[in-house]
């Protein structure tokens, strides 16, 4: 998963973009990047690290201008090397910067297509790159020098004809401004905003409303599935649906796992579906595991904590945080291999075992993808002395790798493909296991807004929206995302443009 922010303003927008992926720091980890333009010059400068090690005061000071946009990268297809951190440029037309957050699902058919039709050559791996040609291509146009708003969204609706996937976009078109757009199911989330300012108003596009809180913007609305937003250089703001049939399914995943409690996505407060799924799960507890003689509820930190809190209160039992979690480290799923992603558990957390002697607890994760962490987590509470230890899932099993830019292992990696719940079980460890249901887990996040009918939910069903995902598709997706093939691609590309990357 990635963040991406854009912003349209009246002042120096370089603070606010660095703030902005700040609070999108959660959506990846890996590499960040800002692109702004001043005057007739793009200004970039992405490195590999969190923002705040990536963009020091000289950085900051090149990126000059009142139009900007950032990212903070996850890698999912493509590598972990700088020179695929985002945002990506390309001089033709007009000079055209992009950064994205998803995937897409036949980025090796576009890229040959561009090949083909255009001589354009993509240099990395990443799909971004891909996004990036396709888009300058379909902008290419007549070869007029104005590019009024219905050529922009004449180039998007071609573009969404030819690409597939779960995508969220930011674009920056040299002397004219900010486009942003999101994919035809609006798997990917996108909101905008405004602010007053004495000079007029300024816009904001990003993956999360957090972003926008964060920097001082209201929020007016997400961006539709398969809609384009066009915001010039000097604030006139104009959008269009660029889609043929859009459909609206978001990633579900997003409120399970991936969003900041105090976002709203698609008008549905992520905190809100959690406290949700935390009802359901626990009215489930009630009725088919009433036997069991929990004596404690305990959240493994920190995004399980809401429906933890939940899941007691339907119990009526106590809710405890009987883990503390190291807050300077990254999370676990992220570390490159398997090897690191075990050692770093215990590196991440520690039992306070006051709450565990003697006791049966019920430990509650948002989910469990490879089972690593919960079967070390179970562990823990053993040694801190638990009596007995269960554990439920506020999502259902993932069995299904994730097409959509969420890195879901391949699904042999998964410890739910090809496993019934009671192996699950006795895999991790646990004296008993309990896993939302499907069901509950839509009707949760539904209810707090009904006009989503449907949600892309494929992990957990295998039922991809986009419907174009082949066996042929996954065997590749599954090599690409080898752990062992992780971080050993080469850094490739050549910046023509003012760069100021790592060493600068
Ligand atoms: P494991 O079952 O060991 O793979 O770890 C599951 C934990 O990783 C859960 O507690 C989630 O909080 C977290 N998690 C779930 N999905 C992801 C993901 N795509 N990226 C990073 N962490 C994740």
């Amino acid at each position: 998963m990635c963040g991406i922010v854009g912003i349209v303003g009246k002042y120096p927008v370089n603070q606010a973009l660095y703030d902005g992926l700040t609070v999108l720091q959660h959506r990846g980890q890996d590499a960040a990047g800002i692109v702004t333009v001043d005057q007739d010059r793009l200004r970039l400068r992405k490195a590999n690290g969190l923002v705040k090690d990536v963009f020091e005061e000289r950085h900051m000071e090149r990126l000059s201008g009142n139009i900007g946009i950032g990212h903070v990268r996850y890698p999912t297809a493509g590598s972990s090397s700088t020179a695929e951190a985002q945002p990506f440029y390309v001089n033709s037309p007009f000079g055209l910067a992009l950064a994205h957050n998803g995937n897409l699902t036949n980025a090796e058919q576009v890229k040959a297509e561009l090949f083909k039709v255009a001589r354009r050559h993509v240099n990395t791996s990443s799909d971004s790159e891909v996004l990036l040609n396709a888009l300058a291509h379909e902008l290419q146009g007549d070869g007029s020098m104005q590019l009024m708003p219905e050529a922009i969204f004449r180039a998007v609706t071609n573009l969404h004809r030819k690409v597939r996937g779960g995508y969220a976009v930011v674009a920056l078109i040299i002397g004219h401004g900010l486009v942003a757009f999101r994919d035809p199911h609006g798997i990917r989330p996108l909101v905008m905003g405004k602010r007053e300012t004495a000079l007029g108003t300024e816009y904001m596009v990003a993956s999360e409303s957090v972003a926008l809180d964060a920097d001082g913007f209201t929020v007016l609305r997400d961006v539709s599935p398969g809609e384009a937003v066009y915001i010039t250089e000097n604030g006139e703001l104009y959008s269009q649906q660029c889609a043929e049939n859009p459909t609206y399914t978001p990633c579900i995943f997003e409120y399970v796992y991936f969003a900041r409690p105090d976002s709203t996505i698609d008008n549905v407060s992520v905190y809100a579906s959690r406290v949700a799924m935390g009802k359901k799960l626990g009215e489930k507890i009630k009725k088919e595991w009433a036997h069991l003689d929990i004596d404690v509820v305990i959240p493994i930190p920190e995004t399980s904590n809401d429906a933890a809190l939940q899941i007691a209160t339907e119990l009526g039992l106590p809710y405890r945080q009987g883990y503390v979690k190291n807050r300077y480290i990254g999370r676990t799923f992220i570390m490159p291999g398997q090897g690191e992603r075990k050692k770093s558990v215990k590196r991440k957390l520690n039992a306070i075992w006051q709450e565990f002697k003697g006791k049966n607890v019920l430990l509650v994760d948002d989910s469990i993808v490879r089972g690593t962490t919960s079967e070390q987590i179970i562990d823990m509470a053993r040694e801190a002395g638990a009596n007995k230890v269960y554990f439920a899932s506020a999502a259902p099993e993932i069995r299904f790798p994730n097409v959509y830019g969420i890195d879901m292992p391949s699904a042999n990696e998964l410890i739910a493909h090809g496993h019934d719940v009671e192996s699950i079980c006795k895999i991790i460890g646990a004296d008993g296991l309990i896993f939302q249901s499907l069901p509950d887990l839509v009707e949760a996040v539904r209810s707090q807004n009904p006009d989503i009918k449907k949600f892309e939910t494929s992990v957990f069903d295998g039922v991809y929206v986009t419907n174009d995902i082949t066996q042929e598709y996954l065997n590749k997706l599954d090599a690409s995302r080898n752990d062992a093939k992780k971080g050993n691609k080469t850094a490739l590309m050549a910046g023509n443009l003012e760069t100021y990357n790592e060493g600068n």
